[in-house]
């Protein structure tokens, strides 16, 4: 009771007991974009007659599975700007919260194996340099010397020829970048509700008025659908069709070791990233796997595709042991852009298609959707990222820089 007394707060977020009948707005989903989405609407617009309802737990969706690179280095405009937006909110990010995020800059390596991969990497410097983003080629005896313990000739096979060099790529502690936005939200009154699954959103005249929940029905005038792998059952429960696609995608973690790898390395070649956290695990992850599948069930395949891909860039890790590895699933759209804003049905607002990339966006994402679901406006960063490109053929082709790269 003493204790209770000084500690009145919870740590995190309250439990709440009973759903309203009716919110200002309902946020389907409490990944870190569906939180930092209520976190800026309380916030910045001083929206807090909020519920975030979450079918699992808290961050249990790719936001509690990801690799957690964060990077701006995109290739298109659109993106690139996004992306810059980002990381320019998570610098004061750890501050804002009152809470250490592990956020950790490292520098970003994407190795170039081929000469076309070359030609890519050197695109995207230039497309960088032109948003201003610390972006450039460089040769290898530089990754040699930021990266002392690399084979660069990948045990013959495919020997490192250059690598984009992107200075900002940082990492971060995904749970708590859930853990505070959650908490932000919760202490300015937003309502978290765990274990609590939407199953049915009801429409009427074109408009959102309401979703149904496994406890119980609620009225709102604004629904934000911030689900990821599992947007296509959502926009069926609205008659709405998208080109979003489910992979899996497995990442997997070793034993702790003593710091030696400083920067994040990515290679599309060999199908390998990897960084090491403060806590001294290695992190690697590796592309989708190749079939369609609603699953987070991980596989002895994707574990030794990844070890020996690894293996022939670092071959001194071969008695390092594996000690978990899980899957998420990825949301991905034909152009490896992520879809956003407003949709044909009022007051029914999508933030989806984040595939392999979404981590790094969460905070951008939070303020941008927040933006669009406060004032019914579509935000301008966003405006190329509509649901409605995919019927006018305005795709926003950024697969050559968000693919195993992340
Ligand atoms: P999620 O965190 O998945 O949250 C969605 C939530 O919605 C879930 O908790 C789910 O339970 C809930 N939900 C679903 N249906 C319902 C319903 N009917 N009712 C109520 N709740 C529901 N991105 C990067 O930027 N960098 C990386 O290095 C990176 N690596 C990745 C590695 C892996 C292995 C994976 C799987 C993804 C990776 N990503 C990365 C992508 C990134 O994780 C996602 O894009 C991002 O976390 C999406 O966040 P979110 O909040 O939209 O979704």
């Amino acid at each position: 009771f003493a204790l209770a007394k000084q500690h009145p707060e919870p740590a995190m977020f309250r439990h709440r007991d009973r759903l309203k009948p009716n919110y200002d707005a309902v946020i389907i989903g409490a990944g870190g974009h569906g939180l930092a989405a209520a976190y800026y609407l309380a916030r910045d617009y001083g929206m807090t007659d909020i519920a975030v309802l979450e079918k699992g737990y808290l961050g249990g969706g790719n936001t509690g599975r990801n690799t957690t690179i964060i990077r701006s280095n995109y290739l298109t405009p659109e993106g690139v700007k996004f992306y810059d937006e980002s990381l320019r909110l998570w610098q004061d990010l750890a501050q804002d919260f009152d809470l250490n995020l592990f956020y950790s800059t490292r520098g970003h390596f994407t190795l170039a194996h081929t000469d076309s991969a070359v030609r890519t990497m050197r695109w995207r410097a230039e497309v960088n340099k032109h948003f201003g983003i610390e972006s450039e080629l460089v040769e290898p005896d530089e990754i040699k010397k930021a990266c002392p313990h690399m084979d660069l000739t990948c045990g013959g096979k495919a020997p490192v020829m250059g690598a984009l060099y992107h200075a900002p790529g940082s990492i971060a502690r995904h749970d708590a970048v859930a853990w505070g936005y959650g908490r932000g939200a919760d202490r300015r009154g937003v309502e978290i509700h765990q274990q609590t699954e939407v199953l049915g959103i009801q429409v009427e005249s074109g408009k959102v008025t309401g979703v149904q929940t496994t406890r119980g029905n609620i009225s709102t005038p604004r629904v934000l659908c911030a689900v990821a792998g599992f947007t296509p059952r959502l926009l069926q429960m609205v008659g709405l069709r998208s080109p979003i696609y489910v992979h899996p995608l497995q990442a997997m973690v070793s034993e702790p070791m003593k710091p030696w790898l400083d920067p994040i390395v990515v290679s599309g070649s060999l199908h390998v990233y990897v960084s090491q956290t403060a806590r001294g695990e290695l992190v690697m992850g590796a592309s989708l796997d190749p079939y369609e599948l609603h699953s987070t069930r991980s596989t002895l395949d994707f574990v030794e595709g990844l070890a020996a891909h690894m293996l022939e860039l670092f071959p001194f890790l071969s008695h390092v042991k594996v000690v978990r590895q899980w899957a998420g699933m990825a949301d991905m759209t034909p152009d490896f852009a992520p879809i956003m804003g407003k949709t044909a049905i009022a007051g029914f607002y999508l933030d989806a298609g984040w595939g392999t990339w979404g981590f790094k966006a969460t905070p951008v994402c939070g303020k941008t959707m927040a933006y669009t679901v406060a004032s019914d406006r579509t935000h301008e960063l966003m405006t190329k990222f509509s649901l409605e490109r995919f019927k006018n053929y305005a795709l926003v082709g950024e697969k050559g820089a968000a693919s195993v790269g992340h």
